[in-house]
């Protein structure tokens, strides 16, 4: 939104195409976590910003090459986002194996005794949500300590309020494997294996750019800038001075 808003300024003509039946991408599950409805504000800001310049969108749509060729664009701004990251263990696939995401967005229930695989913002917000649930949480940390790369003061926000569903906290702990009713472990400062007990899991280990959807249209396309999350995983400000600055520079010597 933010870079067709920039080159609508600009006196460019931008078309947005949007797979899912609104906009605002990520920022609609972002905007779950408690305290966050300003996420939602914004959102809706873009949103009326957008509709306002009169910028043509297409909702429920993931162009197809031949889509894109057919407006013969000077450029092409791909902000396909990214997608919760999978670690490649046994038992991925598992059935009681959910993604942050979809619990934050209630597309799925867990129950029981629940490990959280990652715990930044995403993991964390999962968390707080399933501890409202009745859920028992382990909450797994590769590195050393809970909400890496996030604000201290943050972090402390949110643990004040999970602590209260007495979760058992594991840093340092890598996940090797997901059985149908436990995870197995390495606790990396010495080693050791560790099993725990599990009715399901829930991945929060960061997200990777879809560049299966970037690829296709750098490949098949010329003039194609890859911006926000799809180029780098980070926040609603990267993806905006990102957005903001591509958009600005264009210069518009497509065909
Ligand atoms: C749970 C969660 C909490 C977060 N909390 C915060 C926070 O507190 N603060 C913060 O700064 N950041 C937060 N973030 C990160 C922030 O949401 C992202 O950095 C930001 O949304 C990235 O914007 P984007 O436009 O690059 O990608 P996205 O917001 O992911 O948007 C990509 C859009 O592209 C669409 N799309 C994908 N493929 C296609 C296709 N082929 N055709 C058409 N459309 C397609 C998707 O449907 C989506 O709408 C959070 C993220 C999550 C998941």
């Amino acid at each position: 939104m933010e870079t067709a808003l920039v080159l609508d300024e600009r006196g460019f003509t931008p078309v947005i195409f949007e797979e899912q039946s609104q906009l605002g991408g990520a920022l609609l599950i972002a905007e779950r976590g408690q305290h966050k409805q300003r996420i939602g504000a914004y959102v809706r800001y873009l949103r009326r910003r957008i509709e306002d310049a009169g910028i043509t969108v297409h909702l429920n749509t993931a162009p197809q090459i031949a889509d894109i060729e057919a407006l013969a664009p000077c450029g092409v701004f791909v902000a396909c986002g990214a997608a919760p990251y999978r670690p490649p263990v046994p038992g991925i696939a598992g059935p009681q194996v959910y993604t942050a995401e979809d619990v934050l967005l209630e597309r799925a229930h867990p129950h029981g005794k629940v490990a959280i695989i990652g715990t930044g913002m995403t993991g964390l917000e999962a968390a707080e949500m399933l501890i409202g649930h009745g859920c028992r949480l382990t909450l797994v940390e590769m590195l050393t300590r809970v909400g890496p790369g996030m604000l201290p003061m943050v972090v402390d926000d949110i643990m004040g309020r999970v602590s209260a569903g007495e979760p058992r906290v594991l840093t340092g702990h890598r996940l090797d494997e997901i059985r149908a009713d436990s995870v197995r472990l390495t606790r990396l400062a010495d080693d050791t294996a560790e099993t725990i007990p599990t009715d399901c899991v829930v991945l929060a280990a960061g997200v990777r750019p879809r560049s299966e959807v970037t690829d296709r249209f750098a490949s098949a396309l010329p003039h194609v800038y890859v911006i926000g999350d799809a180029a780098h995983g980070g926040r609603i400000l990267d993806a905006t001075q990102d957005a903001y600055g591509k958009a600005s520079v264009f210069d518009g010597d497509g065909p």
